[in-house]
């Protein structure tokens, strides 16, 4: 827990990059795109006018699809008063626009496939900008970074504090994802899984609980076009080739926080709070309702 409480205070501290660091940013910054999300993450990491020992939270969640990223993230970001930014949200706001890039991305993620860096930092870098504009600061990154070079993108404009390693068995990644359902209309995400396995050969059970949408809801639910068996295995291979890596960039750096969830939301989100060292904060009951 000592090693943990430093690794949340070192989010106090901020590091302004060097030049050397920046002559290295812009040559990893290949195209525009990666330029403008190093400029808006680096003013972010660099609040000038604010208390460098007040700045918010830069958090990062990883873990396979299905594991409950966004769920968690999404808590924590109302408990401690920063944006929850999940790339995946922004690939499906741009999928749901007309454009030229949503008929180029369709194929991509219904496949169950990477979107390219350059895209996904693009979509980043607009998000942070538009969030900035409105005095957004700190943040909780949901599917960022994905890949090694998109990791070294980030630590090269600003200092992730913590990064949150969210882990299942992938018997219940893959039972969650085909029990996801969403909400056309107020975007929250149910679960009709009921996850029920008993403990054998020395191995724990698990039990998850469904997560029921409200009456109000229910009419207007919706399955994910990537959360079809064959497409969830392809993203769950894809993370343990493409994404795993991203794990041992930050293990060797110190700032990766195992977590396994033991249960449904009812047991992990309490002790989620404990690990974090967030269980008397004071938003906690309201973050939770
Ligand atoms: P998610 O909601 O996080 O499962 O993301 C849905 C899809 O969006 C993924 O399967 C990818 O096609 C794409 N995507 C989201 N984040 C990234 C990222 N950081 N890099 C590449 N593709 C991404």
């Amino acid at each position: 827990m000592a090693a943990l409480n430093g690794l949340l205070r070192a989010g106090a501290a901020v590091r302004r990059p060097t030049a050397a660091a920046r002559r290295w940013i812009s040559s990893l910054a290949s195209s525009e795109a990666d330029t403008r999300v190093a400029a808006s993450l680096a003013r972010q990491a660099m609040p000038g006018r604010r208390d460098p020992g007040s700045r918010n939270v830069q958090w990062v969640f990883l873990g396979c699809p299905g594991v409950g990223k966004g769920t968690y993230a999404s808590r924590l970001s109302q408990l401690l008063g920063v944006p929850h930014i999940a790339t995946g949200d922004l690939v499906r706001e741009e999928l749901a626009s007309s454009g030229l890039l949503a008929q180029q991305l369709a194929d991509t993620v219904n496949q169950g496939k990477l979107v390219s860096d350059e895209i996904i930092i693009d979509l980043l870098s607009k998000r942070l900008e538009n969030g900035e504009a409105k005095g957004e600061s700190g943040f909780i990154l949901d599917g960022f970074p994905r890949t090694i070079r998109q990791a070294e993108i980030l630590e090269g404009v600003t200092d992730i504090d913590l990064v949150v390693n969210l882990k299942l068995r992938e018997d219940v990644l893959l039972a969650k994802c085909l029990g996801r359902r969403i909400c056309s209309q107020c975007g929250k995400n149910f679960n009709v899984a009921s996850i029920n396995i008993k403990g054998e050969n020395g191995r724990p059970g698990m039990f998850m609980a469904p997560l029921p949408p409200p009456a109000q809801c229910i009419s207007k639910l919706f399955t994910r076009a990537d959360d079809t068996e064959e497409v969830v295995k392809e993203r769950l291979r894809i993370y343990h080739e493409t994404s795993q890596p991203v794990e041992e960039f930050y293990r060797s750096r110190g700032k990766l926080l195992e977590f396994d969830l033991p249960g449904g939301i009812p047991e992990s989100w309490p002790k989620l709070l404990q690990v974090l060292n967030l269980e008397d904060h004071d938003d906690k009951q309201s973050a939770a309702a």
